[in-house]
């Protein structure tokens, strides 16, 4: 009979040499059982703590017989199944392909979350990693033109954009949160 619990840490611990390139995906179910028996074998032998997987050993990269590679172009992310490009990739778009579970294409394609998104969506969420929005909410909310928006966040005494962005990281806040800190927005022109 299987111990469940068993069953289940060796199954993480194959996703998770999975996931470092030790086997293949196409291994999973071979190297949990692997990992299984060795797992019940401790139990038995409490002093011995070898979990390694043979297959471990002999070092494999993650590959895949998928023609198309997960990869950002244009700051979208190819799905590697069929190759088409998304700002990023969906539980929704993988049920296209015989139902693969989000966490399994990570896993068969060595990806981890952030890389399932492409760079456009990143920005979208956290526009304030992008010194060139943070430029052009400067601009925007103080009126002026590109040439003076650096010139501008330096006279409020920050070395460069990059820097008002790391010191409104530290802050926790936005950097055009730092920035109205210091100098108020003017009001909006009449048009
Ligand atoms: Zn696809």
């Amino acid at each position: 009979m299987i111990d469940k619990k068993t069953w289940d840490d060796a199954f993480n611990l194959a996703k998770a040499q999975v996931r470092h390139g030790n086997a293949d995906y196409s291994d999973l179910r071979s190297v949990t059982e692997e990992i299984y028996k060795q797992m019940i074998d401790i139990k038995d032998v409490p002093d011995t703590y070898d979990v390694t997987p043979t297959s471990a050993q002999n070092k494999r990269l993650a590959s895949s017989d998928s023609k198309f590679k997960h990869e950002v172009v244009n700051g979208k992310v190819r799905c590697a199944i069929c190759g088409k490009l998304f700002k990023s990739i969906s539980q929704n778009h993988l049920n296209t392909h015989e139902n693969i579970l989000r966490d399994d294409y990570m896993i068969k394609y060595g990806v981890n979350d952030k890389e399932m998104q492409g760079t456009i969506e990143r920005h979208a969420k956290t526009g304030d990693d992008n010194s060139l929005t943070i430029l052009s909410y400067v601009m925007k909310e103080y009126n002026l033109k590109r040439a003076e928006a650096k010139p501008f966040v330096i006279k409020q005494g920050f070395t460069d954009l990059v820097d008002l962005m790391a010191q409104a990281k530290e802050k926790g806040i936005s950097a055009l949160e730092l920035l109205k800190e210091k100098v108020p927005v003017p009001k909006k022109k009449k048009e």
